[in-house]
């Protein structure tokens, strides 16, 4: 039976030290770091999102605001809204809780986000930072997956990863933190012919797809590390993974709950990106931040 990868224990570690950093950000600057969160509608799953967001911001030591704007909300308005948050300097970070109603053009929503305060790492210049190996503002989730595989150790340098789901938030740039730690990454996807006889080849194995119980038992190679982004309700409304996790545990030697796995380490990232854009906007000593 693999060992339990806790995303809740891992992250709480995180909050801690962010909090700390926190205070030293607040009594150097003079106020406090702060987060501005953007929600157009009424989805209940991001109404819940926001305000766990806002609220792990509080209990940091970061100020987090959350903007509610009706679904009917026009594209000019909600810019205006977004540009004059670019614009104050005491907002460093700005998150428009995704997805956006369907009237709404979410790209050129998102790029209206100053690089520099895109907390979420969806601003192309951050995307191209990532991509070619510059600083920049890393996807809150990939960076939470990295600091799981980083808290079950092993060397990724040269090991075989697979991630499963290419999308811009989480499968891209996922695979561009394992390549960059020098992990060897495979990005499956929907067409990918053999999925699962792949999937039996990684030490690494990430599953972002939004699928229930996908990655079978058998998928999973003997003492691989398998991280479950995924976020699914089965037949009778609980929470699971892309996991079979039952099945994946007794082949596994890491593997994340869900929950209690990535989601809590994704808010961590937050914080810490947060007070990472902050930091750098203060223009502090880099090597004064430690996270
Ligand atoms: P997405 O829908 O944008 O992308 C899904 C990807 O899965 C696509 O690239 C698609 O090619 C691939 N895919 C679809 N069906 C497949 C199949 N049968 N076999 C192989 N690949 C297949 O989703 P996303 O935004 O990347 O999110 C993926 C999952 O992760 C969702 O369940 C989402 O809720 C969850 N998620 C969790 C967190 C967290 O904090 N835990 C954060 C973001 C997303």
């Amino acid at each position: 039976m693999g060992r339990i990868l806790d995303g809740k224990a891992v992250a709480a570690e995180l909050r801690g030290r962010v909090a700390v950093a926190a205070g030293v950000f607040a009594s150097r600057a003079g106020r406090k770091a702060g987060l501005e969160v953007v929600l157009v509608g009424e989805d209940p799953a991001s109404q819940v999102y926001v305000r766990n967001k806002a609220r792990a911001c509080e209990e940091a030591g970061l100020r987090g605001v959350v903007h509610r704007l009706p679904a009917d909300t026009t594209q000019g308005a909600l810019l205006e809204l977004v540009h004059g948050l670019g614009a104050r300097d005491d907002v460093d970070g700005i998150l428009v809780q995704l997805p956006l109603p369907k009237h709404l053009h979410e790209d050129a929503v998102l790029q209206a986000v100053p690089a520099d305060k895109d907390v979420d790492g969806f601003h192309l210049l951050n995307a191209g930072a990532l991509f070619t190996g510059r600083e920049g503002l890393v996807p809150c989730t990939p960076t939470g997956c990295m600091r799981l595989l980083d808290h079950a150790g092993g060397d990724l340098s040269g090991a075989r990863a697979v991630v499963v789901g290419r999308s811009n938030i989480v499968g891209k740039p996922m695979a561009m933190l394992l390549l960059a730690r020098h992990a060897t990454v495979t990005l499956a996807h929907s067409r990918t012919r053999d999925l699962g006889l792949l999937c039996a080849t990684a030490d690494i194995l990430i599953a972002a797809v939004g699928r229930a119980g996908l990655v079978r038992g058998d998928w999973v190679r003997p003492g691989a590390i398998v991280i479950d982004v995924g976020i699914n309700r089965d037949a009778q409304g609980k929470l699971v993974g892309d996991v079979a996790f039952d099945e994946a545990a007794e082949r596994a030697a890491w593997i994340t709950p869900v929950p209690g796995g990535v989601g809590p380490m994704t808010i961590a990232c937050l914080l810490e990106n947060t007070l990472r854009a902050a930091w750098r906007r203060k223009g502090l000593p880099p090597g004064e931040l430690t996270l």
